[in-house]
Formats: C-alpha cells, structure tokens, sequence
C-alpha cells in the first residue's frame, strides 16, 4: 500500500472517530425493527381517525386507561410501586402515571405532549344564511394558513351543553355514510383581484364561513327559510335550538382520515400530526413501562396551540397540584419531588423540507427519518421564550438514547431570524423541572394534512420508553 492511500484509509477511520454521524433509519434498523415500526404506526393511523380533537383523545386515553387497570387519581390515596393511576382534566386532558420502585422524592420522569390542534371553532352565534345557503361563522384556533382550509372536506366535532344542561357529543364528517362540511374559495376565472391579495390575506378570517346547507323549509311565506330547515334538523337530531350554541365547543377540522404516503408506504399523512404523533408514542411508552425505578408520568395536555393558557393548558397548575397531591400520597413534599424530577417535553419539530431549503439551517436541523429530535433550546430571535436544557441534562439524555440504541438527531426550529416558535418546555422547565424537547419532525405542519415518517414515529415511542423505563 503507498503512504497516499494508507493516509486516506487513516482519514476515513478517523472520520468515523470524529465526525457527527447522519444516516437513514432504514440503514440503522433490522427487518424486526422496520415490522415493529410498521406495526406501531397501524396503531397511530387508527388513533388518528378516532381522535381528531383534545376531547377524542381524552376519551380515548381514559377509555384504555380503565381497561389497562389504571384507578382514578384520589388525593390522599394509599400508593405503593406498581400502581397505576389516571387524572382526567375536565375531559380535555389527561396525566397518567405508574408509580416506581424509587421514592418518590427522587422525582418523576415526565414526558408532556399535547393533544390539541389548529382547527376553526365555531362562534358562539355561528348559524346564519345568505342568498339561500346556511352557514357557521367560526374563528380560528392556532397558527393557521387560512388558505388551506378552504375547498377541502370538513367535519364537526364537539360537544352541546343544552338549557337544560345535558351534554350532547357532535362527531359528523368522520364516518363513510355522513355528509361533510365545506368553505368556498374564488374561482380562478374571478380571483384576479383576491390573487393580488398578499398570502396571509388570501382568505380573511371572516372569510372562512362554513357552508352547512342549502335547501328552505317548504313554506314560501317566511325569510330565513333555510337557517329554519337548518334548525329543525338540529333541533330533531340533537334536541337543540339556536340558543344551544352559546354553551357549545364545537370544531371543524378536515375529514380526510390518515394514510400512507408513498409508493413505498414510508410516510403518513394525517391531520393534527402536531402533537398527537408525541401524545401517542408517549402514552404507548407509558402503558409499556409496567414496572418503572421511578414514578413514570405521562401528561397530554389541551390550549398547546393558543399559548397553553386556561385551566387545561400547561400555564395552569393542575400538572403542579397533581404532582404536589401525588408527594402528598407519599407523605413527600411536592416541590422537592419537582425539583427532582426530569422530563421530555415531546413535541413536533419542523423537518427539512428540499422544497423549501431556505428556511432550515441545514447542519441544525431535523431530517425526515433520521430519528426523533432532541431540540436543546426553542423561541424567537435571540432564543426568547427558550428554557433551554443545560449541557449537562443534554449529556444525560444524550447517554440515555444512545444506551436505549434509540434512532435520534437534534435540529432547531429554523434560521436564526427566520421566525420560531416554543412548546410547553419552558412552563415545565419554570416549575424547576430538567426539561428538553423531544419530539418528531414534521412536514407542512398546522396544514390540514401534515406529513411525518413512520421510522420517526417508531423512534419517538423507543425515545419516550427508554425514558420513562430510566
Ligand atoms: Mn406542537
Ligand atoms: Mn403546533
């Protein structure tokens, strides 16, 4: 061999030895694996076309929750390892959690993910009809592109609480046999006004009117003949008049159920990716941690997208006061046990997208299959609004994943001066909590439709087990 090529092999191993390692999955993963991420990612699909909002999540959770012998959470109730406990937030959250073999006083891993996401609500006078067709008025909940919105399939789901405080549930849109929902957008033989229309003013906010109906009760003799059929159906389906609505959370969100994306079925499509592609892994990694060192809990929490304010977002005190009451079981003093205790904060990351490089700083940012993403620190312009994980939390995630073999890369949420954004970490991290994001990357996110890869998924779940197992 010449010295030129034994420098160039000593190059390459050297490589090896120094240089950050980028790598498919796929590369990284056996055929057991891939089937496994396979599997779970059936699992996700599932949830996914059962659960569009915070409350179907809820139900959902809760549901399998009982059937797995988890016991609602009770203030002042005995406790010993083994034992598995639920909270349900008024039917918008949830926090489970498995009691461990440590004491409590050494903390709880946590991971926190959010079942909420961008939709259009609907106002609390939302009926109203124009020119013979019936509408819903709305006002739109989180970050949204308006324009995607429009001209695409729309279901309602929600809940009436009626004068007579009966709770009605509303799930129309999801199911083959029901009809769907609709907004209009301009034709482009007519747009040429709206198309000089900046992006974000494509569609207007009050332009988002929900086409619900169209045909009058028959009887010529009366205005507002339609907005009348409208409500007699309401009023035959569900017991309501147009009064019910003041007391109704009601929520449209697209009807296209989750799929496969791909020739080679390596991606899944799906509405609300952000953040029930963390929620579920999350709870999944729960439920398969059956005998954790420390007390494992799982938090899925509602308001993510409007700022996590209100008593189910995580501004509000019930993660604190549930685990001040768990301390209590114990006889332990709940700030110490947070202060102890050390979570992820799982949520989505934006991926790298080819079609829109500019945006991502390519050595810093999440790739799609490259494994979940640890984001050391999130916010705006100069990291406003970070937490921030300390190098040393960082170095002790970083051993974790790497022990557990978990698939994982870590990137930012954009440029510097590109935009941001934040997660609840900096509200679990301000309870003297070691946080640090760890969740998916993402394509399209707060789309109607969002794209993730399914080995990411998988690495999420390994991610958020090894975890809570920890
Ligand atoms: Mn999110
Ligand atoms: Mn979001």
């Amino acid at each position: 061999m010449t010295k030129a090529k034994k420098e160039a092999k000593s190059a390459k191993a050297l490589k090896e030895e120094l240089f950050s390692r980028k790598e498919h999955a796929a590369q990284r993963m056996d055929a057991k694996e891939l089937k496994a991420c396979d599997a779970f990612c059936k699992g996700y699909t599932a949830f996914m076309n059962q659960c569009k909002t915070e409350r179907e999540a809820t139900d959902f959770f809760t549901a399998e929750l009982e059937a797995k012998g988890f016991q609602a959470f009770r203030p002042g109730m005995k406790l010993t390892a083994g034992d598995k406990v639920y909270l349900n937030n008024r039917g918008k959250a949830v926090i489970l959690a498995t009691i461990g073999t440590a004491p409590i006083t050494e903390g709880v891993r946590l991971c926190a993910a959010h079942i909420d996401s961008p939709r259009l609500d609907l106002k609390q006078h939302p009926l109203y009809e124009q020119s013979e067709i019936g509408y819903f008025k709305t006002h739109y909940y989180g970050g949204i592109k308006k324009y995607q919105w429009t001209a695409i399939p729309l279901s309602l789901h929600g809940v009436i609480v009626r004068s007579d405080g009966e709770k009605i549930t509303v799930r129309i849109g999801e199911d083959a046999g029901d009809p769907v929902f609709y907004i209009t957008d301009l034709l482009p033989h007519l747009a040429t006004e709206q198309m000089k229309r900046p992006l974000a003013l494509g569609i207007k906010g009050e332009e988002l009117n929900i086409v619900i109906g169209s045909m009058p009760f028959r009887d010529d003799d009366s205005a507002e003949l339609v907005k009348l059929h409208l409500l007699e159906i309401l009023h035959e389906k569900y017991g309501i008049t147009e009064d019910d609505f003041l007391s109704a959370e009601l929520e449209i969100v697209p009807a296209f159920p989750a799929r496969e994306v791909g020739f080679d079925r390596s991606m899944i499509g799906a509405y609300g990716h952000d953040d029930r592609v963390c929620s579920y892994p999350a709870f999944r990694a729960s439920l398969d941690t059956v005998n954790p060192v420390h007390t494992s809990v799982v938090i899925l929490t509602d308001k993510e997208e409007t700022g996590s304010d209100g008593n189910t977002g995580l501004c509000s005190s019930y993660l604190k006061y549930f685990l001040m009451d768990l301390a209590e079981c114990f006889g332990a003093n709940g700030r110490r046990v947070m202060s102890a205790s050390k979570c992820l904060s799982a949520d989505v990351n934006a991926g790298f997208d080819p079609t829109f490089p500019d945006v991502l700083e390519k050595n810093n940012c999440a790739y799609l299959n490259h494994g979940v993403c640890v984001t050391k620190f999130t916010g705006a312009r100069g990291k406003s609004g970070t937490s921030d994980a300390s190098a040393e939390f960082v170095g002790e995630i970083r051993q974790l994943l790497d022990a557990g073999n978990v698939i994982w890369q870590t990137g930012e949420l954009g440029k510097v001066d590109m935009g941001g954004g934040g997660t609840v970490a900096a509200y679990i991290a301000n309870l003297d909590i070691d946080t640090i994001d760890v969740g998916v990357p993402v394509l399209s996110m707060h789309a109607p439709y969002e794209l993730v890869a399914k080995t990411d998924v998988w690495a999420a779940y390994r991610a958020f087990k090894v975890f809570l197992e920890s």
